[in-house]
């Protein structure tokens, strides 16, 4: 029987076990590894930072999706893959020799080496780094009430790009709570969200992109752009504005609390095999595997595919995780029983719509634009439809975002 190593269970990787349990009940032997014993939602992760949502709801067990005839789940923190050896290596159990392994470990912050970013900011890229930032702004808040110090106020965004304007409207809509806690009207407690670039949301046309902004502007959201930073300490961002020469003081922008947003990277893991790599993300050359191992599939966020007309990857998202993941199911399955495996990987967006709060949203879908609430909708089914995708009725109906109003 063949053995496969899926390594990550996010939406790539827990989506290839699900899919080759369907496809190839009894030819294969799943090893599922991951740190945590739930799988959740990535997309998520403003809503637990927020406190809107509790970590409860965005995660689930992964042995709901398990069928342990099948599959085997190891909770273990993946150290390298030898593809040499066609080993895996583990932190605490013994290497897992694998005939086909799934690389699927998913994105970290990415701090471009700023200096500060990593010690005085607060990255979002796990359930329990989205804990923290709550936890963080309600000690803030309750803090405020004893100091006084406008800054504990203050929170403060590094990086608008669709995680960052997802959590500002998260925290806008959560604002009147926090508000409460310290003890002072919603408008003291200010939400600042930075950037370099003076078109923010590149992936957007301009009429979409501008919407988006004004609506972050309509919530009272500073949204500061142009603006390079290039230190955070304590309680402070600096940053270089476009117009500043080089040397020149640096803009200063205090707040208690600062949110890095700036970016990801594919996992460090990536690098550490000694794969080739740019930003912890391997080229993918056809298949979805790797360029010196056809039996090594590299799936989801350390993955990099090319658009036929592009000169920049796709960007990662759990939507074109999913596809990659069907892709990968299919083409394992064809090898194991040795049909004709699928051409070469290709992909099409489906369509992407960003969150500002739970009731607004904007983007585009099958070549249509959709803004406000209609968008916010649209938004929940985009979202239920992965649920169901990964965990079936019974997350669906669990963990579902059914609530349309707020
Ligand atoms: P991003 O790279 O999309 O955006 C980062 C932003 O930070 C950019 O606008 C950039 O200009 C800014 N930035 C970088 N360095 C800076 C600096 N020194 N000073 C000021 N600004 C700086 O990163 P992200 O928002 O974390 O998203 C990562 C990936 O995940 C993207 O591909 C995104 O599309 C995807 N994503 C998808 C969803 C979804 O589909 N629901 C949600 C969130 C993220």
């Amino acid at each position: 029987m063949k053995k496969v190593v899926v390594l990550g269970a996010g939406y790539a990787g827990l989506k290839t076990v699900v899919e080759l349990q369907k496809q190839c009940r009894g030819e294969v032997e799943i090893t599922l590894v991951d740190e945590n014993s739930y799988h959740y939602e990535a997309t998520d992760l403003h809503e637990v930072a927020s406190g809107n949502l509790s970590a409860s709801k965005i995660t689930f067990p992964i042995t709901d999706v398990l069928d342990p005839k099948m599959t085997t789940l190891l909770l273990d923190h993946v150290e390298k893959v030898n593809e040499a050896e066609k080993t895996v290596e583990l932190a605490h159990h013994q290497p897992l020799k694998y005939d086909y392994c799934v690389f699927a470990l998913g994105f970290v912050s990415e701090t471009f080496g700023i200096k500060g970013a990593e010690e005085n900011s607060l990255p979002m890229t796990s359930v329990k780094e989205a804990e923290a930032i709550h936890a963080h702004i309600i000690d803030r808040m309750k803090d405020y009430q004893q100091s006084q110090n406008p800054a504990d106020l203050k929170i403060v965004i590094c990086g608008a790009g669709f995680t960052g304007i997802e959590l500002a409207g998260a925290l806008a809509d959560a604002r009147p709570r926090f508000a409460k806690l310290a003890g002072v009207t919603p408008d003291k407690v200010t939400i600042d969200i930075i950037d370099a670039s003076k078109r923010l949301l590149p992936m957007f046309n301009d009429d979409l992109a501008e919407y988006g902004v004004n609506l972050l502007k309509k919530l009272d959201i500073n949204v500061i752009t142009e603006a390079l930073i290039q230190e955070i300490k304590p309680g402070t961002v600096l940053y270089k504005g476009a117009n500043d020469e080089d040397g020149a003081p640096l803009h200063e922008i205090k707040g208690n609390t600062i949110i890095w947003t700036t970016g990801v990277s594919g996992s460090p893991v990536v690098a550490e095999s000694g794969l080739q790599q740019r930003r912890g993300r391997v080229m993918d050359s056809g298949h979805l595997t790797a360029p010196q191992d056809d039996k090594l599939y590299m799936v989801g966020d350390v993955a990099a595919v090319m658009p036929p007309d592009g000169k920049r990857p796709y960007p990662t998202t759990a939507q074109i995780a999913l596809s990659m993941a069907n892709y990968v199911a299919k083409d394992i399955a064809a090898r194991v029983k040795g049909t004709s495996r699928p051409g070469a990987y290709t992909y099409k967006s489906l369509g992407t719509v960003a969150s500002v709060g739970n009731t607004r949203a904007f983007g585009e879908a099958s070549g249509h634009s959709f803004k406000g609430y209609p968008a916010s909708v649209l938004k929940k089914m985009i979202m239920n439809k992965s649920l169901m995708e990964l965990g079936g009725f019974k997350e669906l109906f669990a963990k579902g975002r059914f609530d349309l109003y707020h």
